[in-house]
């Protein structure tokens, strides 16, 4: 990053330039702001549509049922829910997980899971454990964009590899594979998503899980699962787990932030004995312990909750609204975009035509009162700018067809230059 472009971070003073800037580690240099969060401000204005953030509809919960058990919590269990747990997370809980785990075809011991703040603190824990400067780790094009931050964070050399509407092609995976072995580099893992990717909402087929298995296998590569989504699936059958195929070389993560609440910040992962313990010790200095009292909470919700006739409510709202968005794009949409048809998840991932920069087009976007993530985000590399990430996941149908109308008037707009 040059230094002019440093001292064009805010500090939190509010002046323009960093008086700390020759202090940070080299891993922080290339920290800042992902775009998707610089949006958010323009994306919550009323007015605005916004298809860009993925916030789960927490107000489908049953707020009040949800306040009488934390009181319970309180009154019943305060003096542990207000005490220090383990790294590792509350062992009744990881039953739970267990059970959870079980509806994605997984059997799991509560030994082998890592209660995580969210998926996302198992992905920082996993590349705290794993990569070293220059270590390559291999991701889907394109793939989330805060686990390309968390890579980037320590400083691992971000690949990606191809996907088409059957999910990562194993020829890709195969040859980044090989070129990265001929060169005498180490991969660290294989970063996948393989339902209802986030950001292009495409589910990896079964015979692409096998080959993907096949080829990781051979070539001693970890493989890391991450499936916030997959319950959240309007149609079709589910796929098997990687975890489910693997034989010790797949590290499954799972959260309960799209199925319950991502305000708790409960998720997990599911690894090998030995990369466990190695987790748990990571958690351990990054945070002490997890927080009791949230673990003590969902503990009860999944106890005493119909919690998959809560996943059910999820589903029927957000397919509706999948199929608003899908029904919406294919009635309006100019010629020559294209798009993908999640079956599940919260994520469209459209392509623009030829020659249309999907994020220059973003302010006269957001001047039409619609909001989106530009496709840049979502890779380490220069790709990404014909695309955009379209989520269906919170405005109501209504809305979903308002913000695809203003979004065809941008796009004509940039047409008609
Ligand atoms: N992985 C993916 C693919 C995601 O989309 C998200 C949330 N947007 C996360 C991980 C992190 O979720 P959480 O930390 O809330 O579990």
């Amino acid at each position: 990053m040059s230094a002019d472009h440093r001292e064009q971070q805010p500090n939190p003073q509010g002046s323009r330039i960093d008086p700390h800037v020759g202090r940070y580690a080299r891993r922080a240099q290339g920290m800042v702001a992902s775009e998707v969060r610089a949006l958010f401000a323009v994306a919550s204005r009323p007015e605005v549509v916004s298809l860009a953030g993925g916030m789960p509809n927490v107000a489908a919960l049953p707020l009040d049922q949800i306040g009488e058990l934390v009181k319970d919590v309180v009154s019943e269990e305060g003096a542990a829910a207000l005490q220090y747990g383990s790294a590792q997370g509350d062992p009744v809980l990881r039953e739970q997980i267990c059970d959870y785990m079980t509806l994605e075809g997984i059997t799991a011991s509560p030994d082998d899971v890592i209660v995580t703040v969210g998926s996302q603190q198992a992905l920082d824990l996993i590349t705290r454990v794993f990569v070293d400067p220059d270590d390559i780790v291999l991701c889907e094009a394109p793939t989330y964009v805060t686990a390309i931050n968390t890579f980037a964070a320590f400083q691992a050399d971000i690949q990606h590899v191809g996907m088409d509407e059957r999910g990562v092609i194993p020829e890709e995976l195969e040859r980044s594979l090989t070129e990265a072995a001929r060169a005498g580099r180490t991969v660290k893992f294989f970063y996948t998503i393989p339902n209802f990717q986030n950001p292009a909402g495409i589910t990896m087929s079964a015979e692409r899980r096998a080959r993907v298995m096949e080829i990781c296998e051979r070539h001693d590569v970890l493989v890391v699962e991450d499936n916030p989504y997959g319950l959240l699936r309007y149609e079709g059958d589910p796929e098997p787990t990687l975890f489910s195929q693997g034989s010790g070389n797949v590290i499954y993560l799972g959260s309960l932030s799209k199925t319950l609440s991502p305000g708790l910040r409960i998720g997990w992962a599911l690894a090998p004995a030995a990369v466990r313990a190695k987790l748990v010790l990571a958690a351990e200095s990054a945070m002490l312990s997890h927080s009791t009292f949230n673990q003590l909470v969902v503990r009860r919700y999944l106890n005493t909750f119909p919690w998959q006739e809560q996943i059910k409510v999820f589903n029927t709202m957000y397919s509706e609204r999948r199929d608003a968005m899908l029904t919406a794009l294919t009635a309006m949409m100019p010629d020559g975009c294209t798009w993908t048809r999640p079956e599940g998840g919260f994520f469209v991932w459209a392509t623009l035509p030829e020659g249309i920069d999907a994020k220059a087009m973003l302010p006269r976007a957001v001047a039409e009162r619609v909001a989106y993530v530009p496709g840049t985000g979502f890779y380490a590399d220069e790709r990404g700018r014909a695309n955009m990430r379209l989520s269906f996941c919170y405005p109501t149908p209504e809305q979903i067809r308002e913000g695809v109308r203003r979004l065809v008037g941008a796009i004509e707009g940039e047409v008609d230059l």
